[in-house]
């Protein structure tokens, strides 16, 4: 296998405006993000070190891969893609070959963003038990420390990671100069429904019967990934019924959303 595998590099199409809710996180992301790169004269004025690292913790499906493109479209910043899961399935050695090749063409593409999914699969404690996986682990952490701790302000690298597991991570990742700033993305209130039901029909053609507030209250406890997956099946419904349809109308969505479960329970979002 390349060493690029799992790799992707482009500045993603991705913006503020598609995210739907989580009006107070876009604007920490914005500032910790765009201004760094953006405003990197003021900083250096100020003597002000721009954070290197932010941890995006939270249920899956609710956005933090598309909020880390959208941070990157802002910012004008490449995007580099790794995945912890990927990493430590490699072969010896191949895992942390990969990980010092993404920072390295973080630099020569900077300013860049590296986003680092499934973080606590790497990035997980160490210790425990002393199993073979485990030093598998404790080679990538220490990878991923030196790349982090090697990063110079001037180059505007900054790593974006993810995890559905805050609590699984390393202290050792979240002294100053690494994760900087952690953020909790929460699945979607009522509100940021509505928004991201908005965002997903925004290109689709809707019958006057869709009512998108009742569908958002409707569907308590739906990730965005959901809701996205529901527009578009209600489209399909639509198609199934008649291919030369012209219109969604409210009996496909409803249709849907009743064959649909969501995978999230309240206690875990309480
Ligand atoms: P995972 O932990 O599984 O990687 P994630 O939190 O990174 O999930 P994304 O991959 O960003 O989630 O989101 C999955 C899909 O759901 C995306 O295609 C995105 O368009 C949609 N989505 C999720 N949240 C929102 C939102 N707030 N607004 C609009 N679309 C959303």
């Amino acid at each position: 296998p390349s060493i690029t595998r799992g790799v992707t590099v482009e500045i993603p199409k991705v913006s503020w405006e598609d995210i739907g809710g989580l009006r107070d996180l876009k604007k920490k992301l914005q500032q910790a993000v765009e201004w760094p790169i953006k405003h990197s004269a003021a900083f250096s004025r100020l003597g002000v070190s721009p954070i290197r690292g932010i941890l995006l913790h939270g249920p899956p499906g609710c956005s933090k891969t598309t909020l880390a493109k959208a941070a990157a479209h802002a910012a004008q910043a490449s995007f580099f893609s790794l995945s912890g899961a990927e990493l430590y399935s490699m072969y010896v050695g191949e895992g942390e070959a990969l990980l010092r090749n993404t920072f390295q063409r973080a630099r020569l593409a900077a300013p860049s963003i590296i986003f680092f999914d499934e973080a606590d699969v790497v990035a997980g404690k160490r210790g425990g038990n002393s199993s073979n996986s485990t030093t598998v682990g404790e080679r990538l952490l220490s990878t991923l420390l030196t790349e982090m701790d090697g990063l110079e302000e001037a180059k505007r690298i900054l790593v974006l990671a993810a995890t559905n597991r805050p609590h699984a991570i390393d202290a050792a990742l979240m002294r100053p100069g690494r994760f900087d700033l952690v953020l909790y993305v929460p699945p979607p209130d009522l509100e940021a429904r509505y928004e991201i039901l908005g965002v997903h029909t925004r290109n689709m053609k809707i019958q006057d019967d869709v009512d998108l507030r009742r569908l958002a209250e409707d569907t308590e406890l739906f990730t965005g990934a959901e809701l996205e997956g529901l527009c578009r099946e209600a489209g399909m419904v639509a198609l199934r019924e008649n291919i030369s349809a012209t219109v969604v109308c409210n009996r496909h969505f409803q249709t849907v959303k009743e064959s649909l479960k969501p995978a999230l329970t309240k206690e875990e979002i309480d």
